[in-house]
């Protein structure tokens, strides 16, 4: 080669280069990517962030997490990319979770005021993003005043004197019987003769759902809400209203959804079906927008069993006939339901543990979890990979803010709770790292809130391309299709032939790699790392 040809080709390596680096290609920025604008959201297709206040922030040096301790975490939540929060239950009660509640239209005291709500609803609507609390419809507890009232009131009966709704309205909230049922759910009244359903505990008497005057009540308790500001409510334990009956639940359910969309008609709400797919599938004929997908999550969930899967065949294959299959699933019930994808929530052991504290492992169970369709939600602390299992109590840990002993904020958790000990450092300390779990969860969101499709689309396998390691499946939303491939090959580099012009796509769109690792699109041929994900579009 002469030498003037020479400099010309350095010159255009270099321009070339430079071009590169303007885009954000190399150097600190990361891939250009990352720098993209991502879509403004307005529906109730959002990525939302589990809190249970208690054990988030504290704002005022009690070591309880607190409301202001949630107002003041709003920038980094917005900046991770969450558009909505979950509240875990904020009303009193008696206890440290606050599942059982004593005053429904007021706030525990250990987490605040009615003002310090009023600021947080304030400052999320100035961020764009949705909050909804946990509402408790299924029981009380056993120390609220319409329980206690009925206790009372039939504790006083005169012998042989029959209950009467009349003289007793409160009476007919709950479901008492006369004479021992001899069920282990049921609990006599003091000295009586009466008995009460307390399906999940003594303290927590379930609510009759048939009464009309209670269901008033809560009527007015949403309305109440929903004139404060709140987007929604995630609906406790819903397949429990009426055990075993999805039919009469169904319809508790469709009762709740018309009222609250009767008032705010852009309202969002999730109920906790716990049970599998065919059951919870059934609760979207009641209008409710979303039901936890309990299909995914948890130790046993297809999430975990694609990534922990020894066998020889078809992990990657089989994650991406669940996607299809739970879609189908629940649009038979509803045209328009949105699922409600988790991974780990406050009843569940973290997920770290299920992945033997294997960081890659947790990275792609982030990106298994964040980008299904649908209302994605992620329970604080998972995206620095948090330990905690066993007790109730244990999954539910402090945030780790901070490694610094003395660290402002820094809340002491449940006092039953079994000392934790995080395997992964703290958020500061991931922050400041770019290979970190919270930066993949961060960068996982941000490829979702940037295609629309990923939240919106309608999922279809792409037969051709999926195999054992690999998941491929197109999203189809607004007339648009994009792709997504998932390397789940632990060891194994992938190169995959996807031709745009049979496809329909012109550029890769963003990726994620556990590693850190590049993926490559040259002549239709995808290369990907191990454990990587490419969205092209
Ligand atoms: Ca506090």
């Amino acid at each position: 080669m002469k030498q003037g040809k020479k400099k010309l080709l350095v010159a255009w390596l270099l321009a070339g280069l430079l071009a590169v680096c303007s885009l954000g290609g190399c150097g600190e920025k990361g891939p250009e990517w990352l720098s993209r604008e991502v879509v403004e959201i307005d529906d109730n297709y959002r990525t939302w962030y589990e809190i249970f206040v208690y054990s988030f922030y504290d704002s005022d040096g009690d070591q309880v997490g607190d409301l202001q301790g949630v107002v003041s975490k709003l920038d980094y939540i917005e900046e991770t990319g969450f558009n909505g929060i979950w509240l875990m239950p904020i009303m009193p009660s008696p206890s440290y979770h606050k599942y059982d509640v004593t005053d429904y239209t007021a706030i525990d005291p250990e987490y605040g005021t009615m003002e310090d709500f009023d600021v947080l609803v304030e400052e999320c609507g100035k961020r764009g993003i949705k909050l909804i609390i946990d509402l408790v419809l299924n029981h009380t507890s056993s120390e609220h005043p319409w329980f206690t009232t009925a206790c009372e009131y039939l504790a006083q009966l005169g012998e042989g004197q029959e209950p009467s709704a009349a003289d007793c309205p409160y009476y007919e909230y709950y479901n008492f019987v006369k004479g021992d049922p001899s069920s282990t759910t049921w609990y006599r009244v003091g000295n009586t003769d009466y008995y009460y359903e307390g399906a999940f505990s003594e303290r927590m008497p379930d609510v009759n759902l048939d009464c009309q005057a209670v269901r008033k009540e809560f009527e007015e308790i949403m309305s109440f809400w929903l004139a404060k500001g709140v987007g929604g409510f995630r609906l406790d334990a819903v397949k429990h209203f009426y055990a075993g009956m999805t039919s009469k639940n169904v319809e508790a359910l469709a009762w709740v959804n018309d009222y609250v969309k009767s008032i705010t008609p852009d309202a969002y709400m999730v109920g906790e079906c716990w049970d599998g797919m065919m059951t919870y599938a059934q609760y979207y004929a009641s209008g409710i927008d979303s039901f936890f997908n309990f299909e995914f999550a948890d130790s046993a969930g297809i999430i975990t069993k694609t990534l922990t899967y020894s066998g020889e065949t078809n992990n990657a294959q089989a994650y991406a006939k669940a996607l299809v299959r739970v879609q189908n699933a629940i649009r038979e019930y509803r045209e328009d339901a949105i699922d409600a994808p988790f991974f780990v929530n406050h009843d569940l052991a973290r997920a770290a543990g299920y992945m033997r504290y294997d960081e890659r492992k947790i990275k792609m169970s982030a990106a298994l979890n964040v980008l299904m369709s649908g209302s994605a939600f992620v329970y604080y602390g998972e995206e620095i990979g948090m330990t905690g299992s066993g007790r109730d109590e244990n999954k539910r840990a402090p945030m780790y803010w901070s490694g610094e002993a003395e660290e402002k904020g820094m809340t002491r958790g449940p006092l039953d709770m079994e000392p934790q000990e995080n395997q992964f450092p703290s958020l500061s300390e991931q922050m400041e790292n770019e290979a970190s779990i919270y930066h993949f969860y961060k960068e996982t969101i941000l490829l979702r809130n940037q295609n629309p499709e990923i939240a919106r689309g309608t999922v279809a396998r792409l037969e051709d391309i999926t195999d054992g390691d690999i998941t491929a499946i197109s999203k189809t939303y607004d007339g648009k299709t994009i792709y997504l491939l998932y390397n789940l090959s632990e060891t194994e580099e992938k190169s995959i032939t996807f031709p745009a012009e049979q496809y329909g796509y012109t550029e890769m769109a963003g990726y994620l790699s556990a590693d850190g690792g590049e993926v490559t699109l040259q002549d239709d041929v995808v290369i990907m790392p191990s454990y990587s994900v490419v969205v092209l579009r």
